[in-house]
């Protein structure tokens, strides 16, 4: 096993790194960032900085205008854009639009990848991903899909309604999941459908309130009323809905494990600093055990971490499916990340639940990641279920 990073990808990390210290950073207290994040007059403008440093959309192949990153080099840069609050939008690798970048290119045809991949490849718009549904339809469970669809002359009519869609107000388009209204209940066949966000039929009902505040156009509610598309924006085939979440999912889950590794690693540092310089009972915080041992502890979450992504990343550079790697990856890092978090804010005492200090915030950004891409339990869940077919075999 070789755990050195090949000198070009140590390079663009180390210039990652420096951009985000340098250039984003001290634009964290831009007040163009909202409770529904920041404006896209705002992203616009990291955008065009991470362009003219060379490091927008790192991960797209060159003839998308990337770098065209491997899984393994992803994890050192997405980790080192992660550092910053901005990092990952200004880098253009955030979710969702990273995700649906990855879908687009593997799945789309050619029309569609001019049409839509080449716009997001370049940050000239944002797009959303549409599968998650109010009780009672799809969430944890995916075979709860309720936003239907039926063959209309040309194309299809889909109905229904979506909830906590990141980026929706704002998205150029939408990736939308739904299912063949024919299919049995339980059972569903589902389809992903391309469509612009102003064709007639789509409605943002409402932006909600949530803890983070980092996704540009925030959580949405978005009804289907009779949404048209025609047959050519279909994404991929008919009925193959699940497969494609699959492509997405499990490199998607990971890039969030690399993204959220960069703001734990900085909450850590952070309060590491703090520990060193705070004195109480006649030391610095540090040299107290209580405190020293909670810093050791974050060291140990982070480089587990590390080392789950690094490998489920190399299982994906093998060319493999990755979805086991990839689930346990993601319960142990947003597990992790959560806990180093929260020490670091313990850490610090008042100050670190104060908008003083960064940590308050990216104690809110962390947490939902327990819950999106598949909650922790669901993950453990499937495990279980592969370690009882296991058995059977
Ligand atoms: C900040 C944020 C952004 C999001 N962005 C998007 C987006 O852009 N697009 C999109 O489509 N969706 C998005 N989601 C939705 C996300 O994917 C869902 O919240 C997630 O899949 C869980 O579904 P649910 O909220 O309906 O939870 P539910 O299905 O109601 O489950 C609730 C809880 O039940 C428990 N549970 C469920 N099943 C099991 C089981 N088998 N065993 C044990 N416990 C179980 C888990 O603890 C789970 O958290 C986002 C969510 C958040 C929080």
């Amino acid at each position: 096993m070789d755990f050195s990073l090949p000198p070009e990808v140590a390079e663009l990390k180390a210039r990652t790194e420096a951009f985000v210290r340098d250039a984003l950073i001290p634009l964290e207290r831009d007040p163009r960032q909202t409770p529904h994040g920041p404006t896209d007059e705002l992203r616009r403008e990291l955008n065009a900085l991470a362009r003219g440093a060379g490091l927008l959309s790192p991960h797209m192949p060159r003839e998308w205008g990337g770098l065209g990153l491997s899984h393994g080099a992803k994890a050192a840069v997405f980790e080192a854009a992660g550092y910053g609050l901005l990092g990952p939008l200004a880098l253009n690798i955030a979710a969702p639009d990273e995700g649906n970048m990855h879908l687009l290119e593997q799945v789309a045809d050619e029309r569609q990848k001019r049409r839509w991949l080449a716009p997001l490849a370049s940050a000239e718009v944002r797009s959303c991903f549409a599968m998650t549904e109010p009780h009672p339809g799809a969430g944890a469970d995916p075979a709860l899909l309720a936003t239907r669809y039926r063959k209309a002359a040309g194309g299809y009519v889909i109905n229904g309604t979506k909830w906590l869609i990141t980026g929706a107000d704002g998205a150029a388009f939408t990736i939308i999941m739904a299912r063949d209204e024919e299919s049995p209940e339980g059972q569903p066949r589902a389809t992903m459908f391309l469509a612009d966000m102003d064709r007639p039929g789509i409605v943002i009902e409402r932006t909600l309130d949530t803890i983070d505040q980092s996704f540009p156009g925030g959580h949405c509610v978005v009804a289907f009323q009779d949404l048209f598309v025609p047959e050519e924006d279909v994404l991929g085939r008919e009925g193959e809905g699940f497969r494609y979440a699959q492509v997405r999912l499990a490199p998607a889950r990971l890039t969030h494990c690399m993204r959220w590794l960069g703001a734990a690693r900085r909450a850590h540092d952070v309060a590491t600093d703090y520990a060193r310089r705070r004195h109480a009972f006649g030391k610095p915080l540090i040299d107290h055990e209580g405190v020293g041992f909670q810093l050791a502890d974050n060291e140990l979450d982070i480089h587990t971490c590390r080392l789950v992504t690094a490998h489920a990343a190399w299982v994906l550079d093998q060319g493999q499916k990755g979805r086991h790697e990839s689930s346990v990856a993601k319960v142990i890092c947003s597990e992790a990340i959560w806990r180093v978090v929260d020490r670091s804010m313990q850490v610090m005492g008042g100050l670190g639940t104060t908008g003083d200090a960064v940590v308050e915030r990216i104690f809110r950004e962390v947490r939902p990641f327990r819950i999106y891409d598949g909650p922790s339990e669901v993950h453990r869940w499937s495990i279980a279920r592969k370690l009882a077919r296991e058995g059977a075999r």
